[in-house]
């Protein structure tokens, strides 16, 4: 190991569901030359490494026998306004909310719908983070990563990062791409997204008809707020599990035992299910068993009280998931990476 690199690190701080577990060694690379050479190290020592944002997707389950890569480059920058089309680059180490509202109050929109999103740039691709019905595919305007196999550095467009709902070719590929910096394409004239949950109704309470992106932003930000637990007063990883998208006949199968169930048609015949529904439908909401629970507001979030272990955690989530199987009939897939 390098002088740089530090030992036995508690991870605690470093993800937002509070797990108390070591990384071996310990390097927060600032640029991408700091980047290379904790690579070209850990490959020369034969240590793996594991890159970290901003552990907000995340369930730790033991300790970390590799060296924590974390990522804390910094940077913005306009490469493109021609008055109406701009594209903003970001280094990954950018924490992802504050740069949102950089990017409003520079006037620029497209990002407002993903406001008070955790983490950082850079894993926002990895599962093409979304919420209030936009994903950072529908403002991306292409990435550049490193090949942790061959060393190269590559630049990815649209087409070539398969995103999908949560997913991406960098997900599909854990280890491979080190994302280095993204780049988006907003606008100075808002295509305003309001028709999802409870966005326009916050906005008319508020007496707002004309919305900018910013109020938008606003509204959002304090829908969240009511809903979801702050990481920094009680562990957790936003959703645990994604909404299942299952055949129409599935669905169909469900409602007719359940008319309520809470369901959304997608473009290609399958249905998706609000797994947050179906979880509260079987009594988990506000579930505890120690410090590992079900947050008792939105029952797709799994909450630690304070020190429940990965281990602990994960043993809940299997036995929601087996429990949903069974009264269900449907697979819930975990949405935090689990280490
Ligand atoms: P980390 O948890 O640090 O890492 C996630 C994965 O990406 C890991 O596998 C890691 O190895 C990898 N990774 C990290 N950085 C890089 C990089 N630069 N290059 C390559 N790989 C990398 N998600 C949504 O989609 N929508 C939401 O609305 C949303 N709301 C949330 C609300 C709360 C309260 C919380 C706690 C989480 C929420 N999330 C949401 C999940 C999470 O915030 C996002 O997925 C976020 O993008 C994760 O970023 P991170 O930097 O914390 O990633
Ligand atoms: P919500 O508004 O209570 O909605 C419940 C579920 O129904 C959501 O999961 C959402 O799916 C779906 N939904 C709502 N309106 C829809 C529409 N018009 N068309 C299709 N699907 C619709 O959800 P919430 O938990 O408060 O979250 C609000 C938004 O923030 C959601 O988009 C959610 O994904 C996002 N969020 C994500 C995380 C995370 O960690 N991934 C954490 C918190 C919030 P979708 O999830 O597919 O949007």
């Amino acid at each position: 190991m390098t002088a740089h690199w530090q030992e036995q690190v508690s991870l605690k701080a470093y993800n937002t569901f509070g797990i108390d577990v070591k990384a071996r060694y310990f390097f927060q690379a600032h640029s991408d030359a700091e980047v290379r050479a904790a690579l070209a190290e850990a490959q020369q020592c034969n240590v793996p490494v594991f890159v970290l944002g901003g552990g907000s997707n995340l369930l730790l389950t033991r300790d970390i026998d590799a060296l924590v890569l974390h990522m804390a480059s910094r940077g913005q920058r306009v490469l493109l306004d021609d008055g109406s089309r701009v594209v903003v680059e970001a280094e990954a180490g950018e924490p992802w909310h504050p740069f949102v509202q950089s990017t409003l109050a520079k006037g620029f929109s497209g990002l407002e719908n993903l406001s008070l999103i955790p983490g950082t740039v850079g894993a926002a691709p990895m599962q093409n983070v979304g919420a209030y019905g936009v994903e950072i595919k529908d403002v991306f305007a292409g990435l550049t990563a490193l090949d942790r196999e061959t060393g190269e550095v590559r630049d990815f467009a649209l087409e070539e990062c398969a995103f999908g709902y949560r997913d991406s070719v960098f997900k599909r590929n854990p280890g491979r791409w080190l994302i280095l910096r993204v780049r988006f394409a907003l606008s100075r004239a808002l295509q305003a997204h309001l028709d999802y949950g409870p966005v326009r109704q916050r906005l008319v309470e508020q007496g707002i008809e004309q919305p900018t992106a910013q109020a938008i932003s606003d509204a959002i930000c304090s829908i969240r707020r009511e809903k979801l637990p702050d990481p920094a007063e009680l562990g957790n990883a936003g959703s645990f599990f994604k909404n299942p998208v299952v055949p129409a006949a599935v669905a169909e199968r469900i409602r007719a035992q359940h008319p309520g169930v809470v369901a959304y048609a997608q473009a290609d015949g399958q249905v998706k299910l609000a797994a947050g529904w179906l979880i509260e439908q079987a009594g988990w909401k506000g579930y505890r068993d120690g410090d590992a629970g079900v947050h008792r507001l939105q029952a797709l979030v799994l909450v630690n009280h304070g020190q429940a272990s990965g281990a602990q955690l994960h043993d809940l989530a299997r036995r929601i998931q087996a429990d949903i199987y069974e009264r269900f009939g449907v697979e819930l897939e975990m949405e935090p990476n689990l280490y």
